[in-house]
């Protein structure tokens, strides 16, 4: 089969499984399966030089679907480049320091701080983008496409540990984070239920996009938050400040989350966190390395698709309801 006639084929397949993903929340094939069509498109795109029109590599998320108000994100919502060994995460945090060492030559007068790094779970749920204006909850978004999303604010309030109000009220501010399902509260409603839910991914991404908001408060959802993503008046020089802004402004934050100022010790890190995964109440697909400096995340910038300065490490596919109690890693 010729290039252009494979890559068709795959641009519709990969089409058709990301609608059955994002917009009804009903995948057809594991994440594995379409990760390596997905590398494959990838791979003849840049061969071939040529990209179709409706191909998913120029695209963030899904389709909106009816029934919600949409929002604007008042900053795009991005997706994340990503990485699944050690030679890719090497080839991502070259890229990295080479844009790092251009700069730093051309602004002798004012050069970069060293290049820090910040390690957090990547959790598999579904992203939310919360709005608060003068401190009050006023929109919850998906990400949607990344830069229009699905209102989805009365179906996130019912997720207990999303604050309706905050300290902070200095204008707009919009803070990234993910819905999810822990594993344990699956389990328990599974065994009442009449149907039961196939994993907590789709539960979760389920019940947030439910027009009915009474069905969401009946999963027992939680949050955990990142980022965040626009703010009128606040700035944060690193992502140790953000974090410590997430948390005065009681968001619920992870607790795995380790600082490294040297790139070799990421991996080991990483390999711990793949090794540890089942012992966790919630579901991850991966795991997420972010520079902690905030202007170097604006000298590293943006591609069509994601943050220069991010990369997500992608596991195995893996799904399991089993749950051990209370895990404390050394942070
Ligand atoms: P992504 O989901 O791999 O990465 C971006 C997302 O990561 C963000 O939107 C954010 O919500 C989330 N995230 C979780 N923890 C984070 C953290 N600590 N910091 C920052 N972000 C964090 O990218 P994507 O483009 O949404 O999705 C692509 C993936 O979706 C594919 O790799 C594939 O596995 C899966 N997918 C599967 C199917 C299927 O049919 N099985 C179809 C389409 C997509």
């Amino acid at each position: 089969m010729d290039a252009m006639h494979e890559m068709e084929e795959l641009v519709e397949e990969l089409n058709r499984y990301s609608y059955q993903y994002y917009t009804l929340d009903n995948p057809l094939v594991s994440d594995k399966e379409y990760d390596a069509l997905y590398d494959r498109l990838v791979k003849l795109e840049q061969e071939s030089g040529m990209v179709l029109p409706d191909s998913p590599t120029l695209r963030v998320g899904g389709e909106l679907l009816k029934g919600f108000t949409p929002h604007r994100h008042l900053a795009p919502l991005w997706s994340l480049d990503k990485a699944q060994n050690e030679e890719q995460l090497n080839n991502w945090n070259n890229r990295a320091i080479k844009l790092w060492n251009e700069y730093n030559t051309k602004n002798p007068e004012d050069p970069l701080p060293e290049l820090h790094y910040a390690l957090e779970l990547k959790f598999d749920g579904l992203t939310l983008n919360l709005t608060y204006t003068d401190g009050k909850l006023v929109q919850a978004a998906t990400r949607g496409n990344g830069v229009i999303g699905e209102g989805i604010l009365e179906q996130v309030k019912t997720i207990r540990s999303v604050p309706l109000t905050i300290p902070y009220k200095e204008g707009t501010i919009e803070v990234q984070g993910e819905g999810l399902m822990n594993l344990s509260v699956l389990e328990a409603y599974n065994k009442t239920a009449l149907e039961p839910l196939k994993n907590a991914r789709n539960a979760a991404a389920g019940a947030l996009r439910n027009l009915n908001p009474k069905v969401t408060a009946s999963r027992k959802l939680s949050a955990f938050f990142y980022n965040v993503g626009y703010s009128d008046e606040k700035t944060f020089v690193s992502h140790q400040e953000m974090m410590e802004f997430l948390k005065e402004n009681r968001f619920k934050i992870n607790p795995y989350i380790f600082y490294f100022n040297k790139f070799e010790d990421v991996m080991e890190q990483l390999e711990e966190i793949v090794r540890r995964r089942s012992e966790l109440d919630y579901l991850i697909d991966g795991a997420v390395i972010k520079i902690v400096d905030v202007r170097t995340r604006s000298v590293l910038g943006y591609t069509d698709k994601f943050p220069r300065w991010a990369v997500a490490y992608k596991f195995e596919a893996e799904e399991t309801t089993t749950v051990l109690e209370s895990v404390s890693w050394e942070v």
